[in-house]
């Protein structure tokens, strides 16, 4: 038995999973909420386990992490007997600019070069190292990696992740694109070649990362050769909360217009905007749905805007790899809503790309959902970013 922590620090909250690596059973996970506001909440679940909910004041992340190793190692809710059975500690990073291209054991250069990212993480960063520290803390034997969601993506030619910006922008300040979610498309593209019995070498693929917040990449030979976020996640597609790529001259226009300063403008396009901004009821797009179907224009056109930029996503990578063999679809909308599959890929036969719509009913499951005629494959490939952290996690602990 390898028994591995993973955990996703936010800012105030803390979300983790223990996984055994030997069979991938995910053997607890939990969530505590609310860290260091009032009404701290901790929801744990242990496999073959009742739920149990901790309300209690925890008033940093090293608390939290204490009430985590409480509830694993608890006798009624608890998986395991003691925290020495946890051989090794996974952390999801978000951001290491240039200065990591694959995960890595936290030592202290590690901290110092995540600490060094804040600049261009100022949300997830610092919550990220309060998660390592506290788990430093209580486990200080315990062996630590950082996974980074920037990693996958250090593949990308120069092409294509330099900005039309001067080139002192990239060189002295260390703007480019980074992209993000990299290890749901690191996963999802793994797995799709798994699937289907071939050498990734072998293949050119787009996967769509379709959540809360969404990411297209372009997965050529196995590697990223480019991607939909930037700097910072919050170009790319027309996301929930987040507008995605606009005309950086708008940006400037509405801080005068709207009378707003940086982080004002900075709040407003992170979490104002995308879908829920188009539709002015929800970031949630089965709300979107039932909004449209009962006539809300503007929550049709927010579907519209959303499907058609994923779709021109598509047709750019294509044109990018020179070429098409599969597109795999994956996260909270990617892998469930039918109809936002169906309107990503309409009009895209031009490419080869025919969609089985009986197969692509289907909600959550791993499965091809093109028609056995289309010359690129479509699937379905659920993302386990918990488990790719794990494994990536067990590689250098082993
Ligand atoms: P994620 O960030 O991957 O957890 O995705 C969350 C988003 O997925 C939600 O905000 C919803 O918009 C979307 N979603 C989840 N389940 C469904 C569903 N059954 N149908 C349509 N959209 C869904």
């Amino acid at each position: 038995m390898y028994y591995i922590l993973v955990i996703n620090a936010g800012s105030s909250s803390l979300k983790y999973q223990l996984i055994n690596i030997e069979n991938t059973d995910v053997l607890a996970k939990g969530l505590v909420e609310r860290i260091g506001i009032e009404g701290s909440i901790l929801t744990h679940k242990g496999q073959g386990k009742e739920k149990l909910v901790i309300e209690e004041p925890m008033s940093d992340h090293k608390q939290a992490m204490g009430h985590v190793l409480h509830a694993l190692t608890d006798p009624k809710f608890g998986v395991i007997s003691d925290m020495s059975q946890i051989n090794a500690v996974g952390h999801r990073i978000l951001h290491a600019a240039e200065k990591f291209t694959q995960s890595v054991i936290i030592n202290d250069a590690v901290t110092d070069a995540i600490r060094d990212c804040i600049k261009f993480g100022p949300l997830h960063n610092p919550a990220n190292l309060m998660g390592i520290e506290a788990c430093q803390s209580i486990m200080p034997n315990t062996p630590m990696v950082a996974v980074f969601d920037t990693a996958f993506h250090q593949t990308m030619p120069k092409k294509a992740y330099l900005y039309g910006l001067s080139y002192d922008a990239y060189s002295e300040y260390g703007i480019r694109r980074y992209g993000f979610h990299g290890t749901s498309h690191k996963y999802v593209s793994a797995r799709y070649a798994k699937l289907v019995g071939k050498d990734k070498k072998d293949i050119k693929l787009v996967t769509c990362h379709l959540g809360n917040g969404s990411s297209m990449c372009a997965v050529d030979g196995g590697i990223c050769v480019d991607t939909s976020m930037g700097l910072t996640p919050l170009a790319g597609v027309v996301m929930g909360t987040r507008c995605g790529d606009i005309d950086p001259a708008i940006v400037p226009y509405l801080m005068k217009e709207m009378k707003l300063d940086p982080d004002q403008m900075s709040t407003y396009m992170n979490k104002k905007c995308g879908v829920l901004g188009i539709s002015g009821i929800s970031s949630d797009f089965r709300d979107l749905a039932a909004a449209a179907k009962e006539g809300n224009e503007r929550a049709a056109l927010a579907l519209e805007v959303f499907c058609y930029g994923v779709k021109k996503y598509i047709g750019a990578y294509a044109a990018a790899m020179g070429g098409l063999d599969a597109i795999v679809f994956t996260a909270g909308i990617g892998e469930n809503d039918s109809a936002v599959r169906a309107n990503c890929l309409k009009g895209l036969e031009f490419l080869g790309v025919k969609l089985d719509t009986q197969l692509n009913q289907m909600r959550g499951k791993e499965m091809r959902i093109s028609s056995a005629d289309s010359k690129v494959d479509i699937w379905c490939v659920p993302t386990n970013e918990e488990l790719e952290i794990a494994n990536q996690t067990y590689e250098l602990c082993k």
